[in-house]
């Protein structure tokens, strides 16, 4: 476990700091040392070190200073004091500048060194858990079968896209993707053709999206692409990108060979009828109603209204009649 830490000794005292090192490194930590709180802070910016063994009394300053600064840039860092003082009121002090353990000179060694490997494995414990709850969250955002985010992942993403778009008034497409005739193809294929069908359709559309839009797997054969700083007619020609580059494709699973199409919905803000991400996405979603209405493999746009002409238009009709 001492293995490569990365330890950081702030010591001004050189025969101290040397034989530290000296100690340190036949255990197998990396060591790098500093004498100043100078020094130190250059250190530590290039350094990603794991435990500092930090000195009060410095040259430059006092090492409870750095000890709040090192704690404000790396609150998972393990940092014992090494001091001569001893009073609880300097103990307390130095707990409260972020310290987790405090050693008084002059000190025995194998205490020092016991106190190390502990901070060393509490460090060790907190970066795999964070890593492993890291990785939770990135596969609870994951489609299983596609690798694509999930619907989960395409809430949230629809939620701020569209509440960035609306702050800076920027333009938000939306694209829904169905492939045609899905349930048939696998009801006759099988689901193992079935999936690797998605996986291919899957893969299309990925490769058609550049890397500020962002691609989802939202249903069994549902598909959404979100396309930041995208109108209108950009966003419909990305849509006949992707549903000629399916149509065209061929897609073998064992000896058959898939020809498929898909259908898509597309909507696009800023629109006079459109205020929140769920309207977005239901216009997006009616337009793909009636792609699949108007015969499939085709791309629909969102119906256009404008309400505020209606409105406008009634005011008068009400004057003239009261
Ligand atoms: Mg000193």
């Amino acid at each position: 476990m001492t293995d490569h830490a990365q330890l950081l000794l702030v010591e001004d005292d050189e025969n101290l700091s040397l034989l530290l090192r000296r100690r340190l490194e036949r255990a197998g930590y990396v060591v790098r040392t500093a004498g100043t709180i100078a020094e130190a802070r250059a250190a530590a910016r290039v350094m990603p070190w794991d435990l500092v063994l930090l000195d009060r009394g410095l040259p430059d300053g006092d090492g409870f200073e750095l000890c709040r600064e090192l704690r404000a840039a790396s609150p998972h860092g393990y940092i014992i004091l090494l001091t001569g003082e001893s009073s609880d009121e300097a103990k307390l002090d130095g707990f409260r500048s972020g310290a987790d353990d405090y050693v008084t000179k002059p000190f025995l060694h194998e205490e020092l060194f016991a106190r190390i490997r502990a901070g060393i494995r509490i460090v060790t414990l907190q970066r795999a858990l964070l890593e492993s709850n890291r990785r939770l969250e990135e596969l609870s955002l994951t489609d299983g079968l596609t690798a694509l985010r999930n619907r989960r992942a395409f809430d949230e993403e629809l939620a701020a896209a569209h509440e960035l778009a609306r702050r800076y008034d920027r333009p938000l497409s939306l694209a829904i993707i169905d492939v045609d005739h899905f349930k048939g193809m696998n009801d006759t294929h099988g689901h193992a053709a079935g999936d690797a069908v998605l996986r291919a359709v899957a893969q299309l559309i990925a490769g058609s999206t550049r890397a500020t839009d962002f691609v989802a797997r939202i249903g069994g054969e549902e598909f959404a692409v979100l396309l930041p700083e995208t109108g209108l007619f950009d966003a419909m020609q990305f849509a006949e990108k992707i549903r000629a580059s399916v149509a065209a494709a061929t897609i073998r699973t064992g000896e058959v060979a898939h020809r498929i199409t898909v259908s898509v919905g597309i909507a696009s803000e800023p629109h006079t009828s459109i205020t929140n991400a769920t309207c977005l996405f239901e216009a997006a979603d009616q337009a793909l109603y009636r792609a699949k209405q108007n015969g499939r493999n085709r791309v629909e746009l969102e119906r256009r209204r404008a309400p505020r002409k209606v409105a406008a238009a009634a005011r008068p009709l009400q004057i003239a009649t009261s």
